[in-house]
């Protein structure tokens, strides 16, 4: 098979790589948006855009034209603004006081989840002469960061007079959208809404509203309110097993490898660190130059399975840091041979539920943990559906 790899064999020195499809990225954009009607589309795209390549991911979500971005850390932040991007960005994560006149230099949107930190915010905005963009963050449930929802009016009266601080939003996060069960979603729900009160109770005009992560997409239209802000969703995953597909979404990430070693092993030889397996017959075993030190794991020595010329074959013993060895049985591979370790060949398809099963994890894990040391190729094609 030959993929969009080859071609990048000829930039990067090693024959590893994650693949990120940009045309799925965009068919998922683009059905999400179908199905949330006018409410805002915030792309969550923390933790290097959920392991897709954070910079390359937000230039095509902004020419799509997003809404709003949302990372995790200040310097997710920093990064797309040194990068060109515009569109307006919130960081979700907990603020430390000395960060602040950071996120008012690069104008990122802040969470303020406290009255001391919103008091702290506008105190500072007014010492530097400008106005901060916050977004107040509001505890229904989720029990993270947030001011509970029972004192939120605390929080929206104290935000009614911070002349240095601009609300652009009010917020709070699921605990449980993303399973079958929705009653905590529904109660949370309930709280935030009941929380909002405030606003039509003091003939304020209601800041932007947003709760809904790719599981309140997929599953709780009645919580879109004015924005939506999912994840993986955008990436082609559904967050859990149990989630109702509502939107065809189409996986964006695969990765793939190559050969670079194969041998002959008689019944009996022991594989890998451990010696924890052993041929069971005279068998072929081929090398991949990939392993836990990319970020795949090596919770999948002796189970995890890969994708040759369209069939599925085992790892043999433990994973290495660089390397892992496969048992193809008597099937012909060779040197330099593609071998995907995540995404589809012809009609065979390792998906990242596979990945998460056999690690013992979630899909989230699977995609943030493949690092930086695995260079990402953009492709924009649906050659491979
Ligand atoms: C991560 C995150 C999201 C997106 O979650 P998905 O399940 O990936 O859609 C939305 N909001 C907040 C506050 C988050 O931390």
């Amino acid at each position: 098979m030959t993929t969009h790899i080859d071609l990048a064999l000829e930039q990067f020195a090693r024959p590893t790589a994650v693949e990120v499809n940009l045309a799925h990225l965009t068919h998922n954009y683009n059905a999400i948006r179908t199905q949330i009607g006018d409410a805002k589309l915030m792309a969550t795209i923390k933790a290097n855009a959920y392991g897709h390549g954070l910079v390359q991911v937000a230039q095509h979500l902004e020419n799509l034209g997003a809404d709003y971005f949302c990372v995790a850390l200040i310097e997710e932040g920093i990064e797309l603004r040194k990068a060109g991007i515009t569109t307006p960005i919130l960081i979700f994560g907990g603020l430390t006081m000395a960060q602040i006149p950071l996120y008012l230099e690069y104008d990122l949107a802040i969470t303020a989840p406290s009255l001391e930190k919103l008091a702290h915010i506008n105190n500072v905005a007014k010492q530097m002469g400008t106005i901060a963009k916050v977004h107040l963050n509001i505890d229904t449930g989720m029990a993270r960061i947030g001011i509970r929802w029972q004192n939120a009016h605390k929080l929206f009266a104290l935000a009614q007079t911070c002349a240095h601080c601009r609300i652009d939003g009010v917020y709070s996060h699921f605990a449980n959208a993303d399973v079958a069960e929705l009653s905590s979603a529904n109660a949370q729900l309930e709280n935030f809404k009941r929380a909002l009160q405030f606003y039509p109770e003091n003939n304020l005009k209601t800041p932007m509203r947003h709760i809904a992560n790719s599981g309140g997409v997929l599953q709780m239209p009645d919580a879109y309110l004015d924005a939506v802000r999912p994840g993986i969703a955008l990436f082609g995953i559904y967050p859990d097993a149990t989630c109702i597909r509502s939107i065809a979404l189409r996986p964006v990430m695969a990765l793939r490898s190559h050969v670079v070693y194969f041998k002959v092993v008689e019944e009996g030889t022991p594989i890998s660190y451990g010696h924890t397996w052993r041929a069971s017959q005279r068998t072929r075993i081929v090398t991949l130059p990939v392993g836990y030190g990319d970020g795949y794991p090596r919770a999948l020595s002796n189970k995890g399975e890969v994708l040759i010329h369209g069939k599925r074959y085992k790892i043999a013993g433990r994973v290495c840091m660089d390397q892992v060895m496969i048992d193809i049985g008597w099937t012909e591979a060779y040197n330099g041979d593609t071998v995907t370790l995540l995404g589809t060949d012809g009609d065979a398809q390792i998906t990242i539920e596979d990945l998460s099963e056999w690690a013992n994890t979630n899909p989230y894990e699977i995609l943030t943990t493949f690092n930086t040391r695995i260079p990402r190729i953009y492709i924009n094609s649906t050659t491979d559906d």
